[in-house]
């Protein structure tokens, strides 16, 4: 569990008390209503998360029950308004929730996909009676959501996407197949990325999206599949075969799927940011307290100067990325966060994530590479980061994009 301590010059510093107990370095973005509310969060996690996660890693999933809990406690749906049945708190208690999780080390509960990602698409561009049917069920941990873009064959190219909806009467009729699909496997409802106008001038003015719930005749899932890391979370395949869609079912206008996502991508890779932060000052304080006990040439591993230089390099690299970080989520919290902005957050940290596991497994010699040690699972889950949300090399792409384009 990360306890942070804190140099001479941090405690003169007039800061919130949430220091005290998450950072590595000085934090100015809580309050001390959200300090409070950050104890709750890590004794859910704690009590609730922790204690089942290996049974959870076997079974390739978490359980429902985790899901209502999670709901009953308040812990869903927080950013989400409160006349649309979300929890009306502000961006930095949510950011609490996935902080909180990267700290227990617990990688399972796809909590931030399903309040962070999908429920702002339904809250931002549902109707009004998708907004009812949806987002209290969803803040209850009732109903869990999904969200799936990439098929087999497109990804990174999502205006490749084959997944197609055509229309027959009022309703569509839905037919393709998506491939890692987070909380795909346990989904009550999942946004669907269709193509809708093949003529359109270009393929991202004909996507539109779609809410598809379990249990519709054609839509089946496939296997959960087996990950190198996220092994309690589950990432599944899902085919979409003749699904009748009503009206009701489209997200959003028709052909404008392609603008949503680009205006919600920025958030997602924000949160992939945040969760990697944190990700890294987790692991840099199980190697404080690991090398700090560990003896090596009577004394101990921490007594030795090239890894009390190691230490120094990670403490500084994570607090230089956790006062952009905290940066970028203030500027989000004012929604002034842009796409290159949030593109740059996801690169550095997640990059910084696994910069730090390789770092931490080492200063762990031989018990790093053993299952039963937290940093062996960090290390794993961390290599997934600069991969999904949007590979790091697509993020060079919309950095370089606005630098190449800026005036
Ligand atoms: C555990 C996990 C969970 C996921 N969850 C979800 C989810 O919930 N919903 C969802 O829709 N998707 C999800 N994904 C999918 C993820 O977003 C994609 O894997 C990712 O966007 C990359 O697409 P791809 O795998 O098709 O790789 P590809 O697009 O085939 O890329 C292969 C390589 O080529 C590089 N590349 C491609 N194009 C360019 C370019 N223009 N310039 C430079 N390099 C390029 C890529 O960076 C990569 O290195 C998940 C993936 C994983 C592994």
């Amino acid at each position: 569990m990360a306890r942070y301590s804190h140099s001479g010059v941090e405690e003169r510093l007039e800061t919130s008390s949430a220091k005290k107990l998450t950072d590595i370095g000085i934090r100015r973005i809580f309050s001390s209503e959200h300090d409070i509310f950050r104890e709750s969060v890590r004794r859910f996690f704690q009590e609730e998360v922790v204690p089942h996660h290996t049974e959870w890693e076997k079974a390739g999933q978490v359980s429902r029950e985790l899901w209502e809990k999670a709901g009953t406690q308040g812990l869903l749906g927080i950013n989400v308004p409160e006349d649309h049945g979300g929890i009306g708190g502000d961006l930095y208690s949510a950011a609490i929730v996935w902080e909180e999780q990267s700290y227990s080390n617990c990688t399972g509960p796809g909590f931030s996909l399903h309040s962070d990602i999908v429920m702002p698409y339904i809250s931002n561009y549902g109707s009004k009676e998708q907004i009812q049917h949806f987002i209290p069920q969803m803040t209850a941990g009732k109903c869990i959501g999904a969200i799936a873009m990439t098929e087999p064959g497109a990804g990174s190219d999502l205006q490749g996407v084959r997944t197609n909806a055509k229309k027959d009467g009022s309703d569509w009729i839905l037919n393709g197949s998506k491939v890692f699909i987070t909380n795909g496997w346990m989904c009550d409802v999942v946004i669907v990325v269709a193509v809708t106008n093949r003529e359109a001038r270009s393929p991202a003015h004909g996507i539109s999206l779609f809410l598809v719930e379990n249990g519709m005749k054609g839509f089946i899932k496939g296997r959960k599949l087996q990950k190198m890391g996220l092994k309690a979370q589950d990432t599944a395949e899902l085919f979409f075969e003749d699904v009748r869609l009503p009206a009701s079912a489209l997200l959003g206008e028709e052909n404008k799927g392609f603008y949503y996502l680009m205006k919600e991508l920025p958030q997602e890779r924000l949160l992939i940011a945040e969760l990697a932060t944190a990700a890294s000052e987790f692991m840099f304080e199980e190697t404080r307290n690991y090398v700090k006990q560990r003896k090596a040439f009577g004394k101990t591993v921490a007594h030795i100067q090239t890894v009390q230089h190691k230490l120094a390099e990670l403490k500084t690299r994570i607090c230089v990325t956790r006062a952009f970080i905290d940066s970028c989520l203030e500027l989000h919290s004012k929604k002034r966060l842009d796409s290159a902005t949030a593109s740059m957050a996801k690169y550095w940290a997640s990059e910084l994530q696994n910069s730090t596991a390789y770092d931490c497994v080492q200063l762990h010699g031989g018990w790093g590479y053993m299952w039963e040690y937290p940093i062996a699972k960090a290390y794993v889950d961390a290599r997934v980061q600069p991969i999904y949300g949007g590979t790091n090399e697509i993020m060079k792409e919309l950095i370089a994009r606005e630098i190449v384009l800026d005036k």
